[in-house]
């Protein structure tokens, strides 16, 4: 669970229940600085003269606010639409997007209008109709720490049980999930988890919780009857790097219910970055490991215009061909999303 330093609440927030909420819950903490902001001013109140400072400050800090433009952005191939129910994450992990797509915006902004928010996917979903529409829930953030005092998952889980043709799923590194286990969900949320080997999650993952951890999370949301599926990301090539990910599969698997409701999935992405995200990430962890060698890459333009250093094709085909292997002969009742 987020335990932050400061916490900022936007003009209006507190007229929410969910911004009711989480000041209720640490109202008392003598040790949590709570501003109450008569406009929406973010980063004059949070420390730090350069991205070094404001990275490390804005992780620390909880920005409870009012999302005004309800114009989803879109969410392929995860998702039709984003749900832009939070932004940003706890976790320090050296090579996440979000550095290089919020790095001076570091911190967990929370949205509390969220009747608001449903109300538009409402809209959403009746333009889409028959289809069914997906919404991510993870975009632009990772929901799981902020869980247990905000309820603004609860209510979204349960407003999508009642959807006929709205779907919502979300992504997390994190393991606070008790308090979803008696959701009456309907199928209707999917929960994936995103694992890596015990030496990348040491090596770059700063602040986020062990395989160990998540795995447990894991076995929880599958009794619970949630949809589950695993996003093993990113996937670095290493000395030992088979045999790491071979027994992540394996204690997986063994650490799974025997009865599992629905088919896992498993989505695997190689390590990529861009020049614009290495020179961001050397700014922010001047001491990271990170293998950015361009030499050692191939450089690909991907559909949003802009290029990527990828592994070589070689690697990238040994990539697909172990995962292929090892996730089908482990996991029966799976599917393959994608592997790249
Ligand atoms: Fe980024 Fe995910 Fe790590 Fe959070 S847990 S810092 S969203 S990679």
């Amino acid at each position: 669970m987020f335990i932050p330093k400061r916490i900022l609440f936007e003009k209006n927030a507190l007229n929410y229940e969910v911004g009711k909420n989480i000041y209720k819950n640490f109202i008392k903490e003598k040790d949590i600085e709570i501003i109450e902001l008569s406009g929406n001013k973010i980063r004059e109140n949070i420390p730090g003269d350069n991205l070094y400072d404001q990275y490390r400050a804005g992780k620390k800090t909880l920005v409870v606010g009012v999302k005004k433009g309800m114009n989803f952005a879109s969410c392929k191939p995860s998702a039709h639409y984003q749900l832009p129910l939070m932004s940003g994450c706890i976790g320090q992990c050296q090579y996440c997007y979000l550095n290089t797509n919020m790095g001076d915006k570091s911190y967990m902004r929370i949205n509390v209008n969220v009747d608001e928010i449903l109300y538009q996917a409402q809209a959403y979903i009746r333009q889409r109709l028959p289809e069914e529409t997906i919404f991510e829930g993870s975009a632009t953030s990772d929901p799981i720490p902020v869980v247990p005092y905000s309820n603004a998952l609860h209510y979204t889980i349960e407003y999508f049980s009642t959807s006929e043709k709205g779907r919502f799923r979300f992504v997390t590194k994190f393991t606070d999930v008790d308090t979803l286990l008696d959701i009456n969900h309907n199928n209707h949320t999917e929960i994936r988890f995103t694992l890596n080997t015990d030496k990348v999650i040491q090596d770059y993952e700063r602040g986020t919780p062990s395989l160990d951890k998540r795995i447990d999370a894991c076995r929880k949301v599958l009794e619970a009857g949630y949809p589950t599926g695993f996003i093993i990301a990113p996937v670095f090539l290493y000395e030992d790097w088979k045999k790491d990910y071979h027994n992540l599969l394996i204690k997986l698997r063994d650490s799974l219910p025997e009865k599992i409701q629905h088919p896992l999935t498993f989505e695997i992405i190689s390590h990529r970055y861009t020049t614009r995200a290495k020179n961001i990430i050397n700014e922010v962890f001047p001491d990271h490991q990170l293998p950015m060698k361009d030499e050692d890459r191939n450089y690909k333009y991907g559909q949003f215009g802009y290029g990527k250093f990828v592994y070589p094709k070689n690697s990238l085909e040994e990539i697909a061909g172990f995962f292929q292997e090892e996730i089908n002969t482990r996991f029966i009742n799976s599917e393959i999303k994608y592997i790249i």
